[in-house]
């Protein structure tokens, strides 16, 4: 039987206060992918990775994880996700080796299966091991984090905003184990990030949330592919009369007396725009292409009011 890793239906979040973090979220993230989680801040991302980690309490809807449901059988679902949160909440007493062995006594592994040696070593701590954790550089202490949501040996790990605020060097070896995990270990990994092309780069999937809703679910691949959309920008010689009629492509005014042509270039060419201004009986002083990319999609579908 394969269950999808994580399963979500219908998932509300009312915190105290009044605040509807989450409207009725479905939501479904394949096994084996690395999945990323968009949008705006406030938009409801962590409310629901901390639902996933079981760090808060989720007010209507059901959760599965990798077909364990949360209510029915807490214990295997909370066993089978791991969750850098987006929070550094480390204890400064503990060293980076006591943070690992406290975080798998939680997670009740027996001492022979834990591999505290491999995670420091792997998350670049070796020589740390036995710092206190008040003594390390954020960088540090966000290693030790991955490291702490990797000792119960999980199939799903959950990082969230795991670049955010992080330098260069430290972004690439995140990413690197990310994807070694992945690749190796068939980890599924689900992601949030501001950084756009970090999202198209490093996920097959991903959904958009925003203001508590999902406003989009697709692979990497097909939200990039709806976007050949191209606009091109003509500055006319003259104030034209008309603008171009042609099927497939949409011509409109912009506020600088320019023209904004819209079209697909999967159906139209950029010659058969030219074609179409001239036809209309506009002289062209200046043309420039605008090129849609993952950043148009997302402001499209997070741009409403709030
Ligand atoms: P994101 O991670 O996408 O930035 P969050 O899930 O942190 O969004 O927040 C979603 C909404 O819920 C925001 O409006 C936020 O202010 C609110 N919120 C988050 N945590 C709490 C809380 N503990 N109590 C009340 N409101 C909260
Ligand atoms: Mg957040």
């Amino acid at each position: 039987m394969t269950h999808p890793a994580i399963r979500i239906e219908g998932l509300r979040k009312i915190y105290a206060g009044g605040k509807e973090a989450l409207k009725g979220v479905d939501l479904t993230v394949p096994q084996g992918s690395i999945f990323g989680l968009l949008g705006p801040n406030g938009a409801g991302k962590s409310t629901m990775i901390n639902i996933l980690a079981g760090l808060v309490v989720k007010t209507a809807g059901r959760v599965e994880i990798c077909g364990w449901d949360q209510d029915v059988n807490p214990r295997q679902s909370r066993a089978s996700i791991g969750v850098m949160p987006q929070e550094l909440n480390l204890d400064p007493f503990f060293t980076p080796r006591g943070a690992l062995e406290v975080q798998a006594g939680l997670y009740g592994v027996p001492r022979a299966q834990r591999q505290s040696d491999e995670i420091l070593a792997m998350i670049g701590l070796t020589d740390k091991a036995e710092a206190y954790a008040r003594t390390l550089s954020g960088g540090m202490r966000r290693r030790l984090l991955l490291g702490k949501a990797l000792v119960h040996h999980p199939h799903v790990l959950v990082l969230d905003e795991p670049t955010a605020g992080v330098d260069i060097e430290l972004r690439q070896m995140l990413w690197e184990n990310v994807r070694k995990l992945n690749q190796d270990r068939g980890m599924t990994i689900i992601l949030t990030t501001h950084y756009l092309e970090e999202a198209e780069e490093m996920c097959d999937e991903i959904a958009i949330i925003n203001h508590g809703e999902l406003v989009a679910q697709d692979s990497t691949a097909n939200l990039l592919g709806q976007l050949d959309g191209r606009t091109m920008v003509i500055e006319p010689a003259s104030t034209p009369a008309d603008l171009p009629q042609v099927d497939g492509i949409t011509a409109a005014w912009r506020p600088d007396g320019t023209i904004a042509c819209s079209y697909r270039s999967g159906q139209v060419t950029a010659d058969q725009v030219i074609d179409a201004v001239r036809g209309a009986g506009i002289s062209i002083r200046d043309v420039r292409t605008e090129q849609a990319d993952l950043e148009d999609v997302f402001l499209a579908l997070t741009s409403s009011a709030s």
